[in-house]
């Protein structure tokens, strides 16, 4: 039997470059598309060191239809998509908003035609835990309503959502997973793939890991006065490969034989809320130095508390987190003490 070709938008990217070894890994044949705007070629070749397997890949932009339709013609038919392509910062989406609204929107769109057109009916879109704005109750389930979005980037993710709701009810063929992933954070135990931002990193893991490294001078956590245990943000970290793997029992879902399976959503988190301070914490402990970090002001669009109930997931895909968020720190040390040592 042939093993299903899965097209990857985004798989240079910190998630999909993660997930592109878990297809592999589960005999997909994933086929990647991304334009390097917040990435480089450095991660396709740690998915080539881990797997030993040359990555197949094309460099275009998933909002260029043109280029898009030169990739279904020259790979043949998709059996799935998995749609990573979007920019993911919550601070700078605050700060330039109508790049984040046409990048993320637009990217969709533009696949869903094509797809339409090339009668492609499966897709894992990339959500996040951002649809449900500040949820009212915590752990978050999936009945929770999407309050009103705190970023510009969250809308985006609640504006995609609709889209795909509204497109999988006037198409019968379309199925659909959104995955509500709450914080991914780590890298590949094997240290050949992490998080590479390519300039200041935004999100707090690549913060503190080069600033360990002595590429940033000092964290600042953003804001220490909220109603919380310790006044700073609770999330749910969850290791970078369990997310990656509950792609695969996505996708694996998809592609069982039976009738249409329509649209479906799922949280992916740990279960567990830790707040910033303690991840700080957690990581001097696991690597063993000192951090340079103080106070410093709220950041504009954070959600205060946010963890997942991640039973759904469970139930219906099979999946559970596996790691610890110090597993994850971990093994982010591992990466980034590598990664710094060949830039120096
Ligand atoms: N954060 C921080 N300092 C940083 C980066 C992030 O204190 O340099 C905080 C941020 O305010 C939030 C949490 O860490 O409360 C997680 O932020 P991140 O950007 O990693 O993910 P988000 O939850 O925004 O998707």
């Amino acid at each position: 039997m042939t093993s299903k070709k899965i097209l990857v938008t985004g798989g240079a990217g910190y998630i999909g470059a993660h997930t592109v070894v878990e297809l592999y890994t589960n005999g997909y044949s994933p086929v990647v598309i991304d334009n390097f705007s917040k990435s480089d070629r450095t991660l396709l070749e740690g998915i080539e060191k881990i797997t030993g397997i040359p990555v197949v890949f094309y460099e275009g932009d998933c909002a260029d239809k043109e280029f898009l339709k030169r990739v279904f013609k020259k790979e043949g038919k998709f059996d799935g998509v998995m749609h990573f392509a979007a920019y993911k910062s919550v601070g700078e989406s605050v700060e330039q908003p109508i790049m984040y609204y046409r990048n993320n929107l637009d990217s969709l769109l533009t696949l869903l035609e094509v797809m339409k057109e090339q009668r492609v009916n499966n897709l894992i879109f990339s959500s996040s835990c951002t649809v449900y704005g500040e949820p009212d109750t915590i752990p978050v389930d999936e009945q929770a309503p999407f309050k009103k979005a705190e970023s510009p980037y969250g809308a985006t993710k609640q504006m995609c959502e609709q889209i795909l709701e509204d497109v999988v009810k006037a198409d019968q063929n379309l199925n659909v997973i959104s995955l509500r992933y709450f914080n991914p954070i780590g890298a590949h135990p094997s240290a050949m793939l992490g998080e590479l931002p390519i300039d200041k990193p935004n999100n707090l893991v690549p913060y503190i890991t080069q600033t360990a490294a002595g590429i940033r001078e000092k964290l600042v956590i953003f804001g220490d006065d909220y109603d919380t245990s310790d006044g700073t943000c609770i999330r749910d970290f969850i290791h970078i490969v369990d997310l990656a793997a509950a792609h695969v029992k996505a996708i694996d879902k998809l592609s069982e034989a039976g009738e249409n399976k329509g649209y479906q959503y799922y949280n992916l988190g740990t279960g567990r809320g830790v707040s910033v301070l303690q991840l700080v914490k957690e990581f001097i402990e696991v690597a063993g130095i000192k951090l340079n970090y103080e106070m410093g002001p709220r950041r504009a669009g954070d959600v205060v508390k946010t963890y997942a109930n991640p039973t759904k997931a469970k139930n219906d895909l099979n999946w559970s987190a596996q790691y610890t968020a110090k597993d994850a720190l971990r093994d982010a040390w591992a990466w980034e003490k590598k990664i710094s040592t060949s830039r120096k």
